[in-house]
């Protein structure tokens, strides 16, 4: 008797040791698991996102600014984040706590029982009212947010020229309103949640008193023991915490709901630029472009309207006309980056909405006046007009961009990063690079909108020479500004207000002393001192 009572003094401590083990490792596993399972799920929503925004419209950026976008990846993805760990590692034990205790008031005694819910019960009205201004305050603090994520973006982005034009004090001020207005909408939030957790404590205070009393009467009458009343207080107590991180926790999952709504919002936007069904791959044989009866705004006022021209294979035409005419507008139609609303763009016949995506697009290089840039090296930079170029093939398109020399110059060759946005290079060199891209892209249209800022005479004479190169055997539409181009174009279109009111070459329009003669006095460089 007294050996067996030894053998269980000594297996208890060792079953507790156990005990405890197991649950610490329950604990470490489920904590790892929950955590594995919300960053899963919120790296396949950022995934989700950003596949959406890398196939939607170009418009859509147009839209809405880049800090917003960006929000959506960082702070609603916290939100949902937090949300849902909270959800798998305390709510179900809150739950099950919660049901337990009450399960076991009401075993104890059904009228008192039935009292503390009843009291929990009037809280639900106003938890509820409290949860649902969460969620509208949160978006309005998300949206905050992303507005100062958009605030700062654009002004580190223009650094050189707030330093420049000293306007360090009144960007400073302006970034300042912006974290006020950050701190008075959070402040809002925090007054607003913490307002559900005394609410929960009086009334566990009241339920107290009342089960209390209640149960003063009861034990008087002889229905209940004061053994009933310790077991009921003890639920009482324990149930509240319970109810109270329940509360918590719905207040966070209305947050988190607005998120949620945010993130699939976006998700689910529709694309309207997009392959009809059983679409062809555009088939260029020679590159004519033709814009036929075209028509195109981008809100109330058309951009451009009834444009008609033809660009035949291997000619290039030049787009000329005041800001605003529409001359990016037309370049926007050729690749689908909008569609029409009048008449059709055609290359070769084909109707651009009638092909897939894809194959127009690559049958199209881009020259615009900023070359993007990433912050890669050189090679890779230039290898993004071509994914499958090989490394001679990437230097054949620098040594014809006139871009080798400079490269082989630089530190690290064509191992050199190009910095942030190509911060690294000078803005002729950014341009060489962009035209080392368009010759290893090889397509038959170009479309080149070219740079209004000066270059120095040097460079300016190699960006000539290289466009020159480039230009030979392919389509060309082109946004003027040099005199060279002008002046060598096979025909030059004067855009007015959206509608092309001057057609043919620099010296007959010259001569004919309308919009053409007047813009070409005003506004082109010439490159005469370069060559
Ligand atoms: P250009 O390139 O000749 O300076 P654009 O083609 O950019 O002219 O602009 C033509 C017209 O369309 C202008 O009135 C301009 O304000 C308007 N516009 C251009 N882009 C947008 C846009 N993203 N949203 C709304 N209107 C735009």
């Amino acid at each position: 008797m007294q050996s067996r009572d030894l053998t269980l003094i000594s297996l208890i401590p060792i079953a507790v040791i156990v005990i405890v083990g197991l649950r610490a490792a329950g604990m470490w596993g489920q904590a790892v698991m929950t955590q594995a399972l919300a960053l899963k799920i919120l790296r396949d929503l950022q995934s989700a996102m950003f596949a959406k925004l890398m196939s939607v419209d170009f418009a859509r950026f147009a839209r809405e600014d880049v800090g917003r976008l960006v929000s959506r990846f960082t702070n609603d993805i916290t939100i949902v984040g937090y949300a849902l760990v909270r959800a798998a590692q305390t709510s179900l034990r809150d739950s099950l706590t919660l049901i337990g205790s009450i399960a076991m008031m009401f075993y104890l005694d059904w009228v008192l029982a039935g009292v503390v819910i009843g009291v929990f019960a009037l809280a639900a009205r106003p938890l509820g009212a409290i949860a649902k201004r969460a969620r509208k305050q949160t978006s309005i603090a998300q949206e905050q947010i992303g507005h100062v994520t958009a605030l700062l973006n654009e002004i580190f982005g223009a650094s050189r020229f707030v330093k420049t034009y000293s306007l360090e004090r009144r960007e400073t001020e302006r970034a300042n309103r912006a974290f006020e207005e950050q701190r008075r909408l959070g402040m809002k939030l925090a007054h607003n949640r913490a307002r559900s957790e005394p609410l929960l404590e009086i009334l566990g205070g009241v339920a107290l008193a009342g089960v209390l009393y209640l149960a003063g009467v009861r034990i008087a009458a002889g229905h209940m023991t004061l053994g009933d009343l310790f077991g009921m207080i003890g639920a009482v107590g324990v149930a509240t915490p319970a109810a109270r991180s329940i509360s918590g926790f719905n207040t966070m999952l209305n947050e988190a709901l607005a998120a949620v709504t945010r993130i699939f919002t976006l998700i689910d936007e529709p694309e309207t630029i997009n392959d009809k069904p059983g679409a062809k791959a555009l088939a260029v044989k020679e590159g004519r472009i033709e814009f036929s009866d075209v028509g195109f705004s981008y809100g109330e006022a058309p951009a451009v309207e009834n444009v008609s021209f033809t660009v035949e294979p291997g000619e290039t035409v030049a787009l000329v006309g005041p800001s605003g005419s529409g001359k990016s507008t037309i370049f926007n139609l050729l690749p689908r980056l909008y569609d029409v609303t009048h008449g059709a763009v055609r290359i070769d016949g084909q109707d651009v909405r009638d092909v897939t995506v894809v194959s127009l697009r690559s049958s199209i290089s881009l020259v615009a006046q900023e070359a993007a840039l990433f912050n890669d090296t050189i090679r890779n930079n230039i290898a993004l007009g071509r994914a499958s170029a090989t490394y001679a093939e990437i230097e054949e398109a620098a040594r014809n961009a006139a871009a080798h020399d400079f490269i082989m110059a630089l530190p690290n060759g064509y191992d050199t990063a190009a910095g942030e946005r190509g911060g690294n290079l000078s803005g002729g060199e950014r341009q060489r690079i962009a035209l080392a891209r368009a010759f290893l892209r090889d397509a038959p249209i170009l479309l080149l909108d070219e740079a209004t800022s000066a270059l120095d005479a040097a460079s300016e004479a190699q960006v000539q020479d290289a466009l020159k190169r480039l230009s030979k055997g392919r389509t060309v539409l082109v946004i003027a500004h040099r005199l060279a181009t002008v002046r060598d174009a096979d025909r030059i279109l004067a855009l007015e207000n959206g509608r092309i009111v001057e057609v043919g070459r620099h010296d007959e329009l010259v001569a004919k002393g309308g919009l053409y003669a007047r813009l070409s006095r005003l506004q082109f460089q010439s490159t005469e001192q370069a060559s």
